[in-house]
């Protein structure tokens, strides 16, 4: 067996020949710093720990990737399985070294038990978030390819688990970013665990195969190459038969034999430039009859991922068809390697890409992955646009998501409304800490919860972030705490009361409070309290309503009696107002004061008791709501507008306007110069500094109307402007 110091010594030489520049001593001191953390540690392999990490140091040098990935993939389960900290790796490596190694200890931690789709995307997107560094992808992807490689030495129960989470989870990373490689090498020792039978017959029958399929490629190989460099091509050609899992999809997915898979057989050719991959493909094309409709141009199109080659399927003079695949020696470069392969050491660059270098390309990568669930993906991977999510874990490994800033409340609510009811503390890590914790990514929350709890605290509502835990409190204030609530809702009710400047006999008076009880659905003044107590509705809301009724009934008691008067006048002189009632003659007409309506828009009429006819919008609230009221419904008539010329009609606006100096008076002196006559002029100040304006006009029509009601909305400052409907 070779020793760990033999194989940190052939590392070394790997690296020094990609990265003549590197600190070595810094790369070597990293790998006995780890060794001797590691000290008498054993893999389950039976071989020193350090040969662990080694190895996953070899894969990122193979990536070909820069110092501190090495340093860090040397060190990357210093902190998770020995007793090295963070700080005791920045002191001798740097932030970035420590970072890096945090990051993957971070990862490593994650657990999959989930076999659930809508949790995978989670996982995946909490790896990009926890990870912030790219580097700490590539080398989790090294630590987990070396994991598997020496799968064989654990229990059964845990290669299944982790040939599963390797399918599922870091196959499809390696993909999405590019690193076919790997990719491939997880699926296949993957599915060798998740699927032993299968795989054992696919490799059996390939085994047998193997002769005769040599023999075909080495064919094709050959007249390729000759024919290649008869028009003075320079090129590589390999021939190879599909990676295991690739075949196993194709035959469980198509449900074929192996003899039936199409593209069994896989020639690639490499060469110098673009316009060299065309012309290979032409030269292909005229050695081999084409398969139509397989021929993918994917570097006029490159995959999502980068992935640049020519594919065609063409067909062997055997009478076997078999793929080719085209491309450029740079476009190799990222298609085993991806993202990597934009991450290597360049020389002259100071052994550095440039921050921005890195990004521009992570971003291009990105943006081109147009179908959804990578876009969906894409979001995840924007770590920076990750402001507005974290993501957490379950004790049993569960993620749960969650808005940023979000507590353990808002933990314990999205598990279930009773593990936050019954909650009494919250651990994260391990480590108790206070309600109005926020949590990170990858945090790891418990929530410590009894029977004899009191339940939630209304300053828990100041507290959460997630709409889903303040809906689950508030139901449970309404429900659990109504005599509570009840005294609450009083106490706050009546201060908002004073603070209006209105006594409680007003407010309980007759008149007004059944009207403010029934028009908010509230059986009873406790429904009321009760609901102001669990947050249900404010009680300056109430109170605003209050206030608004008790202008409209002390107007009311001044204005209607000569307001009637007027109207059975006016209906003397011209008896009909300019309305037509169907069937009926002469009859008295009253214009609705919930909707006032005026020439021109839709109207009905409303037999009252003794009052004529009240004509209101077909619009009008108070209409529609009496449709449904089957006694009062048999009284509504129709009614139409006729000889309205010359008449003005009186009719009611609201205007919302912002504070600010002189707009009352801006929006007075709009309606003058329109020549609109206003015989009423109300504006309301609230504290949350919007006004409410609400203005009687006169108008001949709807059109006169309409337009006043685009000049007002025009003025600056004003922020709405509707009519009264009731
Ligand atoms: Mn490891």
């Amino acid at each position: 067996m070779i020793s760990a110091i033999e194989k940190y010594h052939d590392l070394e030489a790997v690296i020094l020949e990609y990265m003549p520049g590197v600190n070595i001593e810094r790369i070597r001191t990293a790998f006995e710093f780890a060794r001797e953390a590691h000290g008498t540690q054993l893999r389950k392999d039976g071989n020193e720990y350090i040969t662990h990490p080694l190895a996953a140091a070899e894969i990122v040098a193979e990536i070909g990737m820069d110092e501190d990935s090495l340093c860090a993939a040397l060190l990357h389960d210093c902190i998770e399985d020995t007793d090295v900290t963070h700080e005791d790796i920045e002191k001798l490596f740097g932030n970035d070294v420590a970072t890096i190694v945090e990051g993957v200890t971070k990862l490593t931690r994650v657990t999959y038990t989930s076999v659930e789709e809508e949790q995978m995307e989670n996982l995946r997107k909490m790896l990009f978030a926890m990870a912030q560094d790219i580097r700490v992808i590539l080398i989790k992807l090294a630590d987990r390819l070396h994991n598997m490689r020496t799968l064989q030495f654990i229990s059964e129960e845990k290669q299944r688990n982790i040939s599963l989470e390797t399918m599922e989870m870091y196959a499809p990373i390696a993909h999405r970013l590019g690193m076919q490689r790997i990719k491939w090498e997880l699926e296949d020792i993957s599915i060798r665990y998740l699927d032993p039978v299968a795989c054992e017959d696919i490799i059996e029958e390939l085994k047998q195969r193997h002769i005769e399929d040599e023999t075909f490629l080495n064919g094709i190989q050959a007249r390729l190459c000759e024919r290649l460099s008869e028009h003075g091509i320079s090129c590589q050609v390999s021939g190879r038969v599909k990676h295991l899992y690739s075949v196993y999809r194709k035959m469980f997915s198509e449900n074929k034999l192996l003899s039936e898979v199409l593209d069994l057989h896989a020639i690639r050719v490499i060469v110098n430039d673009i316009a060299d991959c065309y012309n290979v493909l032409g030269h292909i094309h005229e050695l081999y009859r084409p398969i139509p409709g397989c021929f993918k141009d994917y570097i006029g199109t490159p995959k999502p991922n980068m992935y640049q080659s020519l594919h065609t399927n063409v067909i062997g003079s055997e009478g076997v068809p078999f793929e080719v695949q085209i491309r450029t020696w740079e476009m190799h470069q990222t298609a085993e390697y991806g993202i990597a392969a934009h991450w290597k050491y360049k020389e002259g660059k100071g052994g550095k890409v440039a921050d921005e270098e890195k990004f521009a390309w992570v971003r291009r990568l990105l943006e081109s992955q147009q179908d959804s669930d990578a876009q969906e993906f894409m979001h995840a991977l924007k770590v920076d646009m990750f402001a507005d999510e974290v993501f957490v874990f379950t004790p049993q490994g569960d993620v749960i998501n969650l808005p940023f800033g979000s507590t353990p409340i808002d933990f314990a609510y999205s598990i279930h409304s009773e593990v936050g009811n019954r909650m009494t503390g919250a651990m994260v890590n391990g480590r108790m800490v206070p309600y109005s914790h926020a949590l990170s990514n990858g945090d790891i929350v418990k929530i410590l919860t009894s029977n004899s709890s009191k339940g939630p605290s209304r300053d828990w509502l100041e507290l959460i972030k997630s709409p889903e835990a303040r809906n689950k409190i508030r139901q449970w204030f309404k429900k659990e705490k109504r005599e509570e609530n009840i005294i609450h809702g009083k106490l706050s009710f009546e201060a908002e009361l004073r603070h209006a400047n209105i006594t409680l006999a007003e407010a309980m008076h007759d008149d007004v409070l059944p009207k403010i009880l029934s028009r908010a659905s509230f059986g009873a003044l406790e429904e009321m309290y009760a609901a102001i107590g669990y947050g249900g509705i404010s009680a300056q809301k109430i109170v605003n309503k209050l206030r608004d009724e008790l202008r409209t009934a002390s107007k009311y008691k001044k204005d209607e009696p000569e307001q009637a008067a007027e109207a059975i006048e006016n209906t003397r002189i011209k008896p009909t107002r300019g309305i037509m009632v169907e069937g009926l003659d002469n009859c008295l007409i009253k214009f609705a004061r919930c909707c006032t309506p005026i020439p021109g828009d839709a109207v009905v009429g409303f037999i009252t008791r003794g009052y004529g006819v009240s004509v209101h919008r077909q619009d009008c609230h108070n209409y529609i709501k009496s449709l449904m009221e089957p006694e009062e419904g048999g009284r509504w008539i129709r009614v139409s507008w006729s000889d309205t010329e010359g008449t003005l009609y009186a009719t009611t606006i609201d205007v919302q306007v912002l504070d600010r100096t002189g707009i009352v008076v801006d929006v007075a002196s709009v309606l003058n110069s329109l020549n609109v006559k206003i015989t009423s002029f109300n504006a309301r100040t609230s504290n949350t500094g919007v006004t409410a304006i609400t203005i009687v006009v006169e108008v001949n029509n709807r059109d006169e109307l309409v337009s006043a009601m685009a000049k007002l909305m025009a003025v600056s400052g004003v922020t709405d402007v509707k009519r009264t409907d009731g």
